[in-house]
């Protein structure tokens, strides 16, 4: 099967962890069939599209590791529209309109006072040419409705399974606004049929467009494209992530120290059969995902998964993956590494864990263990040191204070390294060679 996706956002505001769900959930079905993978900006809306706004996308999808066969953006376009509006107008699916915004509200407000669905009543298709020529001599410009041919339309969706979306419920669609600039519903069936797209994975909330967008693929010839509409992702207490959810846009992620691989594996996987746990690449997830996997509930996000994720994956980072951005901190030394990895929340922790090993390090000596801490210094054995170096030293230091457990360890861990907690001194312990220990055990 040949397969061409699209991730379409528009450059409107930052992406944030929601909208990373169909950014990955499109590059992942991408590599498993060896597709093309499209990133369209969807910039019609001139006056709210921004440059910044789709720098900082193609940012975020550098970052996450998708790398788009080919970048397009509406505002190149128009061309291909304007020849599909001049098709959907010859074979009279697009139609002239000329009501307000207000004359529209009031047939509204009529049709809700008669219980009656509040449905567009078509008047604007009983123009005659004369009314057409009164109405724009007064200065009024038609805005383009499609002419919704009212037939329930089946689909399979990919994930949610076979789908009907009743159209005649539905008002006929404004295609064309009264400035001639285009709504998103035209533009995106345009270019998925002038790209080849074979398969349009997006949100659920998009599951009633997609009804309206398969009329007007058959409308111009098709071919209509297989879909698949995901489930959405919601903070804890099941509100949507939307754009303005600053602390959770990728930007901020990015920013705050989370691993790409993690906010790529919560995006993706909240809300799916398949476990949050480390895996290798996407590519690896993308074996291993199948669109059946994904629940047709909610996908609940949960912050603190987030961070445990995170350490995971750091956890078992191998040294390769680290170097280069270890280097730079000058801290690229694979046995460094090793000891330190366990003990990261985010990767900057490194910098800070390193001092446990370079120093300085600022000692604590309770009064009542100087004594031990005296006796510690003269068993400390000769070098070389190896992993074995600090049970031998133990061993020694226990059978000549009587010290065992918590007494004989944390005092040596506090002379050692000024800290409660860290890395295992089994393996700190050669890092620091012996010098450096004496010093900081005086
Ligand atoms: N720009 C649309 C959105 O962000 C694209 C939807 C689609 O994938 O067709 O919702």
């Amino acid at each position: 099967m040949t397969v061409t996706v699209r991730y379409a956002p528009s450059p409107t505001g930052r992406l944030h962890l929601g909208n990373a769900r169909p950014l990955l959930l499109n590059w992942l079905f991408a590599l498993k069939h060896n597709g093309t993978y499209i990133l369209r900006l969807d910039d019609t809306d001139a006056a709210r599209s921004t440059e910044e706004f789709a720098e900082g996308i193609h940012h975020d999808l550098t970052w996450l590791g998708v790398t788009p066969a080919l970048s397009v953006r509406q505002s190149d376009r128009t061309a291909i529209y304007d020849a599909a509006v001049q098709k959907l107008i010859a074979s009279g699916r697009l139609y002239p309109a000329y009501e307000t915004e207000d004359e529209l509200e009031r047939k509204r407000a009529r049709a809700r006072a008669l219980n009656k669905p509040p449905i567009y009543d078509r008047a604007a298709l009983k123009l005659t040419a004369a009314d057409r020529e009164k109405l724009e001599a007064e200065g009024r410009k038609p805005h383009w409705r499609f002419l919704l041919d009212g037939t329930p339309v089946h689909f399979t969706d990919l994930i949610k399974g076979p789908q009907t979306v009743n159209t005649a419920s539905m008002s006929d669609p404004v295609l064309v606004r009264e400035d001639g600039s285009y709504l998103y519903t035209l533009p995106s069936v345009v270019d998925d049929i002038d790209l080849g797209v074979t398969h349009v994975i997006r949100g659920e909330d998009h599951v009633s467009n997609t009804g309206t967008q398969i009329e007007i693929f058959e409308a111009l010839g098709g071919p209509v494209p297989t879909f698949g509409h995901h489930n959405l992702l919601t903070g804890a207490d099941g509100e949507g992530l939307s754009k303005r959810l600053g602390s959770l846009s990728l930007s901020d992620l990015r920013e705050a120290g989370y691993e790409a691989m993690a906010v790529a594996i919560m995006a993706v996987l909240t809300g799916t059969s398949l476990p949050i746990e480390t895996y290798e690449s996407l590519a690896a997830i993308a074996e291993r995902l199948d669109f059946s996997m994904i629940s047709h509930g909610s996908a609940r996000y949960d912050p603190s998964e987030l961070d445990s994720l995170n350490a995971r994956i750091l956890h078992v980072m191998p040294y390769e993956a680290a170097k280069p951005r270890l280097e730079p901190l000058g801290l690229a030394d694979e046995k460094l590494w090793l000891a330190l990895r366990g003990n990261l929340v985010r990767f900057s922790d490194i910098a800070d864990l390193a001092k446990l090993v370079t120093g300085p390090v600022e000692s604590v000596v309770e009064p009542e263990d100087g004594e031990f801490i005296a006796l510690a210094r003269d068993l400390l054995p000769p070098e070389p040191w190896d992993e074995t170096t600090w049970s031998n030293w133990t061993n020694a230091l226990k059978e000549k204070s009587g010290r065992k457990g918590k007494p004989l360890f944390m005092p040596l861990r506090m002379a050692l390294t000024g800290r409660h907690d860290g890395p295992e001194l089994k393996t700190l312990l050669p890092l620091v060679g012996r010098t450096a220990s004496l010093a900081r055990l005086s």
